[in-house]
C-alpha cells in the first residue's frame, strides 16, 4: 500500500520561460510532488515499456502552466492552473488533485508584478519504490487487540491497570474480556485493524484493493517459479546465467579464464577445471547437476 501500487507524478519538465525568484529545479520538484489523480492509471503503460523515445500519450499525461502576473500584487499560481493537454486515456487521469473548499490545489509558487512562468510537465506512471512521489497514501497505521486481551497486563501496570492500557478505538468491534477470565497463552492476533490515509490519488479503498492485486501478482509469480522449477530440481538458478554458460565446450567463459595450464577444453570438452584436479576424470561433484551434464563448464 505505501510502496507498489501504481499511480502518477510529474516524472519530466521543461521550462519555457521562469523569471521567478525559485530555481527550475526547484520548481521541477514542487511540481513532482503534486497528487494526480490515478483512476485508471492501470491502461497507462510504463514509460520504459513504451514504444517511444521519451514520452507519448500512451504513456504519459502532458501538463501545461502559463502565467504572468500583470497586477500590482503578488500572484498566487497553484495546481489548479496546471492545463493537462493532448490525447489522454480517460478525462481525469493526470488531474491534479483539487480538494481545499477554495479549489485552487496545492501552492507551486508566488509571482512579483512583472514575473512570468511557462512550462510544460510529462506525468508518468510509477512507484514509490522509485520514488515517493508516487506513494499513494500519506500514512498507513494498523493494530489489533483493541481490548489488550493478548498483553500480560498482570505486572505491567503502576497503578491501575485499565486506565494504563485504554481499550482503543476499535475496541466496540470486539467482545471485551470478562471478569477474572484467565490468559490464554495461546491467544494469536487474527483481526486486523488497518488506517489508510490516502494522499488523494486514489480513494482509500481502491489503495487496499490495488495493495490486494500487487500482493496477488507477486505470489502468482513465486507460484509460477516454483512450478516451472520442478524436474530439473535448479530451477532457481536458470535466471541469472548466460545462455552460453556451460553449454558446450568453446564459450566466451573458457576462452577468457585460461590460465595456462591444462583447461576442460584442452581435452576434449569433458572435464571441468575442477574435476582434473580432485575426482578425477569427469565426476566433479558437480557432475550431477544439469550443469556439470555438460561437459564444458569451468565450475
Ligand atoms: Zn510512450
Amino acid at each position: 500500500m505505501l510502496a507498489e501500487i501504481p499511480t502518477m507524478a510529474i516524472d519530466l519538465v521543461q521550462i519555457e520561460d521562469n523569471s521567478t525568484v525559485l530555481a527550475d529545479e526547484f520548481i521541477a520538484h514542487r511540481l513532482g510532488m503534486l497528487p494526480l489523480n490515478a483512476e485508471g492509471v492501470e491502461n497507462l503503460f510504463y514509460s520504459r515499456d513504451c514504444d517511444c523515445d521519451e514520452y507519448c500519450d500512451r504513456c504519459s499525461v502532458i501538463l501545461s502552466l502559463h502565467a504572468k502576473c500583470t497586477g500590482d500584487e503578488n500572484m498566487h499560481v497553484s495546481a489548479r492552473d496546471l492545463v493537462p493537454s493532448g490525447e489522454r486515456i480517460s478525462q481525469t487521469l493526470g488531474n491534479p488533485i483539487i480538494s481545499d473548499p477554495d479549489g485552487l490545489g496545492p501552492l507551486i509558487l508566488k509571482l512579483r508584478p512583472g514575473q512570468e512562468i511557462k512550462l510544460k510537465c510529462i506525468a508518468k506512471k510509477g512507484i514509490a519504490k522509485e520514488h515517493a512521489k508516487w506513494a499513494p497514501s500519506a500514512a498507513i497505521g494498523f493494530e489489533y487487540d483493541p481490548h489488550n486481551k493478548l498483553h500480560h497486563l498482570d505486572l505491567w501496570y503502576e497503578q491501575d491497570a485499565k486506565k494504563e492500557w485504554p481499550p482503543s478505538e476499535y475496541a466496540d468491534w470486539e467482545e471485551p474480556p470478562q471478569e477474572g477470565e484467565p490468559f490464554d497463552y495461546d491467544a494469536v492476533p487474527n483481526r486486523f485493524y488497518f488506517n489508510v490515509e490516502t494522499a488523494g490519488a486514489l480513494p482509500p479503498d481502491a489503495i487496499i484493493t490495488e495493495g490486494i492485486k500487487v500482493l496477488q501478482i507477486k505470489l502468482a509469480q513465486m507460484v509460477k517459479d516454483l512450478s516451472e522449477g520442478d524436474g530439473d530440481g535448479n530451477g532457481a538458478y536458470d535466471g541469472p546465467r548466460s545462455p552460453e554458460f556451460g553449454g558446450g565446450g568453446a564459450d566466451g567463459w573458457g576462452g577468457g579464464q585460461d590460465p595456462g595450464f591444462t583447461t576442460p577444453y584442452g581435452n576434449g570438452g569433458n572435464q571441468s577445471a575442477w574435476g582434473g584436479a580432485g575426482a578425477g576424470g569427469g565426476t566433479t561433484p558437480y557432475g550431477t547437476t544439469p550443469y556439470g551434464g555438460a561437459g564444458g563448464s569451468s565450475w
